[in-house]
């Protein structure tokens, strides 16, 4: 058992194969009475410095499930604990350390808060309430990590509360609204089931007129006085939303900052599909483009190719060899095919989001007595070898976490 309140915990240990399996559903650290998971231990814990103070807790919701929602905190080391639907609390940074979890943000003054924080993402979304078991593990959590801090409760901010946006072609100026993340975190009738007593009355930087209010929704639900007035303004909020691109709907609406993102894809109605950063005419978007948030791969490798994106064809990407036995395609759903047990009439029909290697091995699966290393000897992490998990998500093999690797994923590594 690793107590966090002692100095920095080692990183999870090496397990045996036989270990491993197990390893991944058992805590292996304990955050005073509470049990830590640590099947999404963070890679990017060792690069990460130590923080210097920690003023505030950040509450998040991840807008998707825990499963890929913990992959991808884990790969980008965005927060410190996740906790998921069922009320199991993961450890992803090493509590001590930098987590990325803010981004732009202020609070009275201050800013870029991940230097003075600690973030917990809460599987879940904005706008929807948390299940009964997140309720007690997050009481318990934020009960433990106030105690070795000395957080008072008015500084348990949600990440919607300290997020502000520049100014951009929807908004003049700087802005809160920038982010929805964990709003409800700031409704009375949520903080009290958390045993929180005190919030903020009012936006110390909209009072200090350092930002304005983009979204008056927002405002409401985060600050009014009235629990009625809160619960009102949230479920409105609830019921404007739709991903479909319409007049007084714009990119921004629907995605704020994201909206620019690789991570956000934009289906056209003739069903083209782009990501946020393919665009350059957001005046020209058309009506019913639908929106969907968290979908694309921030930084996809070159040696894969997306079909759908900047008009990404079989025949543009593969060219001749796209009946090869090393065309591999991945479709969507995490199904992975090889080009020679395919036809030219199925490769033409494969689904927008297929991801396409050319020049690949493919081999696995892994399990407990076939690792990376005997699928593909020393290449097992280089970048341009990459790691199919079972649920579809595709990393590189300088990326991976080689004590992390689910049983059933295959490898793909150059040919
Ligand atoms: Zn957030």
């Amino acid at each position: 058992m690793t107590g966090l309140r002692g100095k920095f915990s080692a990183p999870p240990r090496r397990l045996g194969c036989l270990a491993l399996a197990a390893a991944l559903f058992a805590a292996t650290a304990s955050l005073g009475a509470i049990s830590v998971l640590d099947t999404y231990y963070s890679p990017r814990n060792r690069e990460r410095p130590a923080r210097g103070s920690t003023r505030f807790i950040i509450l998040h919701t991840t807008e998707g499930r825990s499963r890929g929602a913990g992959a991808k905190l884990s790969r980008r080391g965005e927060a410190h604990y996740m906790i998921d639907e069922v009320g199991r609390i993961y450890r992803i940074i090493d509590q001590r350390r930098v987590a990325y979890h803010c981004g732009r943000s202020m609070w009275n003054g201050r800013t870029s808060l991940d230097n003075c924080s600690i973030g917990i993402e809460m599987a879940g979304y904005h706008n929807r309430d948390l299940t009964a078991a997140q309720y007690r593990a997050l009481k318990d959590l934020l009960t433990e990590i106030q105690a070795i801090y000395g957080v008072p409760d008015e500084r348990v901010l949600c990440h919607s509360m300290v997020a502000y946006g520049a100014p951009n072609q929807w908004q003049r100026r700087s802005h809160r609204g920038r982010k929805r993340c964990g709003m409800r975190f700031a409704m009375t009738s949520v903080r009290a089931r958390l045993g929180l007593t005190a919030k903020p009355a009012r936006d110390p930087d909209v009072t200090a007129k350092r930002l304005v209010v983009a979204d008056p929704y927002l405002h409401r639900v985060l600050y009014s006085g009235s629990a009625t007035e809160q619960a009102q303004a949230a479920a409105k909020y609830l019921a404007k939303e739709t991903n479909v691109i319409g007049p007084g709907r714009s990119a921004w609406d629907i995605a704020r900052d994201e909206y620019n993102s690789a991570d956000t894809v934009y289906v056209l109605p003739d069903g083209t599909r782009k990501n946020g950063t393919e665009i350059v005419n957001w005046r020209a978007i058309p009506r019913g483009t639908k929106v969907l948030l968290s979908e694309g791969d921030a930084n996809p490798p070159e040696q894969v190719r997306t079909l759908g994106t900047t008009g990404a064809t079989p025949a543009s990407v593969a060219g001749d060899e796209s009946l090869s036995a090393t065309t591999i395609y991945v479709l969507p759903d995490g199904r992975c095919l090889r080009g020679n047990t395919l036809t030219a009439e199925i490769i033409a029909a494969m689904p927008t989001g297929t991801r396409v290697l050319v020049g690949y091995k493919m081999d696995g699966p892994i399990t407990s007595r076939r690792r990376a290393f005997d699928i593909c000897g020393p290449c097992w992490q280089e970048a341009d070898t990459f790691y199919l998990f079972p649920g579809g998500t595709l990393m590189s093999g300088n990326t991976v976490d080689a004590g992390r690797i689910p049983r059933g994923t295959m490898v793909l590594f150059k040919n």
